[in-house]
């Protein structure tokens, strides 16, 4: 029977295989592969029903359709039940069999597609919820009311939330307040219209409570959105909203580094304040509001005084926190619209825009000088500073931006030069005439700070050994432009400007560590004279800080001379009087320089304490051969014999001049018959050059 059945599925094209008994069938199941069974119920050993179980036990793929002579019913029905497709009945007919046969080869194709196709939909859903899930950006479905329906699970790293947290919740929990209205009329939009894609960005908030958030800052996450509407097509032709379908990329990086390069290029990175960029298109805003509302702005130039001596003593890094200090003292005293910028250095600038008056502008400037004139305390060190401060009003001290930060730039020098730590609006009379006196003021000031002085130092010479016997510090600026200044260029505006006392006390110190370092290096004893100017000698201090420096530097007051000239002494009073004795009692000699130059009384001689009278130059040339004589020279040296005074002469040329002198009785001799005036290392040359014992000038005969 089983050969007649096989001959028969043969010829329809199927290809069969035999197996004699229930454990034969099992044996072929296992190896191979089958697409139906022809399946009698009772074999011996095992039989039908134990294939069933077999089968089902191991989930075979196969169909089976019960061939047996079984008629009972409820045998049948078992094997049905365990999973048969069909029954046949032996004997068969042929053309039953073959019609069971192929219905049900049919089914089984029919279910194995239908199988397969669920299985690769499902590894398809698998796929995508991986993809989507791995996916850096954050994606998410919303219903038409804005609450979350679907987030995958990269919300969790870019904000903090599990997907399950956010769900049934609305979107806006996540969404920063700034950008809570745009992003609103975001959402809604998707409602109203039948739209594509749209693009924007904006910031989300991240859950607080979480740690495992990695955002930069601030507790946000700047996304770029793209958002699709999901539409259903109605029957009536019409679309209905179903929600929002929405992909989050995490930009947050890419916005930080861009507002970083757009804040580097407009900012000081060390105050973190505006720079000259950012303020230049303040002061144009400042313009065009200013013009029209017709209202008044101020424009403020800041400087620190004596910056560089911070820098110098403590060194750039507490000069930049020093800085940073100062910007924050200065910002405290601010309005919001106000702008500080630093303009570089110790430079700030300010623009106060909005102002109705004058004063208002002079209180913040006041409140400014007081905020910075409390101590700053960097790294421990205790550290006092101060502005100067110049102030130029729009309108009145200039219409354009040039012209009002240049006006600024002067009244702030005005300030310096009057003593600096204060304030000064611009006035028309700081320029004009005044503008080159200005101009070298504020070029002083800065050579000052920059330092570009020297002490250059020129001998004094004992006419009759020709010995070195002193110094005279003499004052030089070079110029980075104009090379070699000479102090007549500049020694009349530094004492008009009272620069010349921080100078004055430049060159006392600088004097001082230079003749302690020639001592330190065996340089015998030396005279030194230094020119102090009359402004010097009116500060109060004068004294006790000559006196200080000198202690400082360990250097005793009687090689030290000071040359005051003529002008320096009249019409003081007895202040000065005693200023002089006290220096005297300290061992430091006084001189009187340019002696006998349009000067008539000479009454002062009698009154101050002075010990040399120093010829004025003008009279040393007159001493001729021609004449062979020189009435003023003459003169002088009577009344200094009278005075019991040093007599001294400067500007000597001339073998002749010299000889003169040396008749009259004069100690000293400077010129440039024995020197000119060195720098301080060519005249430490000098000396170590010249014999410790006889002349330190030879003249032929
Ligand atoms: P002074 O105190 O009368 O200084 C002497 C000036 O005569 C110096 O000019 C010196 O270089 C110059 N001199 C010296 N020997 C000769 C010579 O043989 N022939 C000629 N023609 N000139 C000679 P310098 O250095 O240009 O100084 C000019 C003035 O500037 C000084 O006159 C002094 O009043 C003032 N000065 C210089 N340094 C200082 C300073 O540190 N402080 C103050 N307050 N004034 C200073
Ligand atoms: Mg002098
Ligand atoms: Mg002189």
């Amino acid at each position: 029977m089983l050969q007649s059945l096989q001959a028969l599925l043969r010829i329809k094209g199927y290809q069969v295989e035999l197996a004699t008994g229930g454990a034969e069938a099992i044996r072929k199941l296992q190896g191979g592969n089958f697409s139906l069974m022809l399946l009698d119920l009772q074999m011996p050993v095992i039989d039908g029903f134990e294939v069933q179980r077999f089968i089902n036990e191991h989930a075979v793929p196969v169909e089976v359709i019960v061939v047996s002579g079984e008629s009972s019913f409820s045998a049948v029905k078992d094997a049905l039940r365990n999973g048969a497709y069909d029954f046949v009945r032996k004997p068969y007919v042929a053309e039953e069999l073959l019609a069971a046969v192929g219905n049900c080869l049919e089914y089984h194709w029919q279910t194995r597609t239908l199988q397969q196709a669920e299985l690769s939909l499902k590894e398809s859903e698998r796929m995508h919820r991986f993809m989507v899930n791995r996916s850096p950006n954050f994606i998410y479905t919303l219903d038409p009311q804005g609450i979350f329906t679907y987030t995958n699970d990269t919300v969790e790293d870019l904000l903090g939330y599990r997907p399950k947290e956010l769900l049934g919740r609305h979107f806006s929990c996540i969404i920063h307040p700034h950008n809570a209205d745009e992003i609103h009329r975001f959402f809604s939009e998707q409602r109203s219209m039948s739209r594509e894609t749209e693009h924007i960005e904006v910031r989300l908030q991240v859950n607080k409570e979480s740690d495992q958030v990695r955002c930069l800052d601030n507790h946000e996450l700047i996304v770029e959105l793209d958002a699709f509407g999901m539409y259903d097509d109605q029957p009536d032709g019409r679309r209905k909203f179903l929600g929002t379908l929405g992909c989050a990329r995490d930009i947050t990086a890419r916005k930080h580094s861009e507002a970083q390069i757009s804040y580097r290029a407009y900012h000081d990175l060390l105050t973190r304040l505006p720079n000259r960029i950012l303020f230049d298109d303040r002061i144009q805003q400042a313009f065009a509001h200013a013009r029209r509302h017709q209202q008044q702005f101020a424009l403020l130039f800041l400087d620190l005084d004596r910056f560089k001596q911070i820098n110098d003593s403590l060194g750039h890094a507490m000069g930049d926190r020093a800085l940073q200090q100062v910007s924050e003292r200065i910002l405290g005293c601010l309005r919001a619209e106000d702008t500080l910028c630093r303009f570089g250095g110790d430079e700030f600038s300010l623009l106060l825009p909005d102002i109705s008056c004058k004063e208002n502008v002079a209180a913040v400037a006041e409140k400014i000088l007081d905020a910075v004139r409390l101590p700053f305390l960097i790294n421990e060190h205790e550290v006092r500073l101060s502005l100067s401060i110049g102030i130029a009003l729009y309108p009145s001290a200039g219409e354009t931006r040039e012209t009002l930060l240049q006006s600024a730039d002067i009244a702030m020098y005005h300030v310096k030069a009057s003593g600096k730590d204060g304030y000064c609006f611009y006035s028309d009379a700081m320029s004009g005439s005044n503008s080159h006196f200005l101009a070298v003021e504020r070029d002083m000031y800065l050579a000052l700070e920059k330092e570009q002085f020297e002490v250059f130092f020129q001998p004094k010479v004992d006419p009759l050994s020709h010995r070195i016997i002193g110094m005279e510090a003499l004052l030089r600026w070079r110029h980075p432009e104009r090379g070699l200044v000479f102090p007549a260029e500049f020694i009349s505006i530094a004492e008009e400007s009272k620069l010349i006392v921080p100078l004055g006390d430049w060159v006392l110190r600088t004097t001082c560590e230079e003749i302690a370092r020639w001592q330190g290096e065996g340089v015998p004893k030396l005279k030194i004279s230094l020119n102090i100017s009359s402004v010097q000698l009116e500060q109060d201090d004068f004294v006790s800080n000559f006196i200080g420096v000198l202690q400082e530097y360990g250097l005793s007051g009687d090689i030290f001379e000071i040359e005051v000239t003529e002008q320096g002494l009249m019409g003081s009073n007895g202040e000065l009087v005693k200023k002089l004795h006290a220096l005297r009692e300290y061992g430091i000699a006084v001189a009187i320089d340019d002696f006998g130059r349009g000067y008539t009384s000479l009454s002062y001689l009698q009154n101050f304490p002075v010990n040399t009278l120093k010829i004025d130059r003008s009279f040393v040339r007159e001493i001729d051969a021609e004449r062979n004589n020189s009435c003023v020279v003459d003169a002088i040296a009577m009344m200094a014999k009278g005075l019991n005074l040093h007599m001294v002469a400067e500007g000597v040329e001339t073998q002749l001049q010299l000889a003169y002198l040396r008749n009259l009785g004069c100690s000293e001799v400077q010129g440039y018959l024995y020197g000119k005036a060195l720098p301080a290392q060519d005249t430490f040359n000098m000396l170590a050059s010249r014999p410790i014992d006889g002349p330190h000038f030879i003249f032929p005969d």
